[in-house]
């Protein structure tokens, strides 16, 4: 039987309190403004690109309605380079890295619960549309994430809380990485870290 050893020295250094989540924080917060900003500038950034595109593809480039949108494009873009220089580079990445903080609805919910139809979120820097779609009894939660303007990826991506409780994504970080480990089930990709972190999955 192993023996109870007594700890008879005090310890060296007393653990720090870990700090509040972001989303606890007071508003005034440095860290949280800091993140805020970052996440809401490049959605905005990030919806804006989207929109000139959509818009270039449907009346062409010189179509005022392009012009209109290439002008919000321009400006989102100014705003996000003042935000970099305020911020600095490293804390604006840093920022964006955390988990989401910052959630835009966009339209209604078609079954009228007073729900937005899908939300934005920045998920490792870069902006997603996330949608719940109908469970099924195998998988009751699910979600679909699409990137507004997806160069060069694959996508949308599903990921879902299966009914034994265990989490899957289909993404490549996912399906190539995770999958390999010894309990793929219960580890999650960026995707799924996000969701966990909002509580979704
Ligand atoms: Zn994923």
């Amino acid at each position: 039987m192993p023996s109870l050893r007594l700890e008879t020295n005090p310890p060296v250094a007393v653990a720090r309190p870990r700090p509040a989540p972001l989303r606890d924080r007071d508003d005034s917060d440095p860290e949280r403004r800091a993140v805020e900003l970052a996440q809401r500038g490049r959605i905005i950034l990030d919806v804006s690109i989207a929109d000139l595109e959509a818009a270039e593809a449907v009346h062409g480039a010189f179509h005022p309605t392009a012009w209109h949108f290439r002008n919000a494009c321009h400006e989102a873009q100014r705003s996000w380079e003042r935000l970099r220089a305020e911020l600095g580079t490293k804390t604006l990445e840093a920022a964006l890295s955390r988990p989401p903080l910052v959630i835009v609805p966009i339209g209604e919910d078609p079954n009228g619960r007073g729900l937005p139809r899908a939300v934005m979120i920045v998920i490792n820097g870069r902006t997603y549309c996330l949608e719940r779609i109908p469970g099924t009894p195998p998988a009751p939660v699910q979600w679909r994430l699409t990137r507004p303007h997806p160069p060069l990826e694959n996508g949308p991506y599903y990921a879902c809380r299966l009914a034994d409780g265990s989490t899957q994504c289909d993404c490549a970080e996912w399906t190539y990485q995770i999958a390999d480990i010894s309990d793929p089930r219960r580890t999650h990709c960026k995707h799924l870290a996000a969701l966990a972190s909002l509580g979704w999955i």
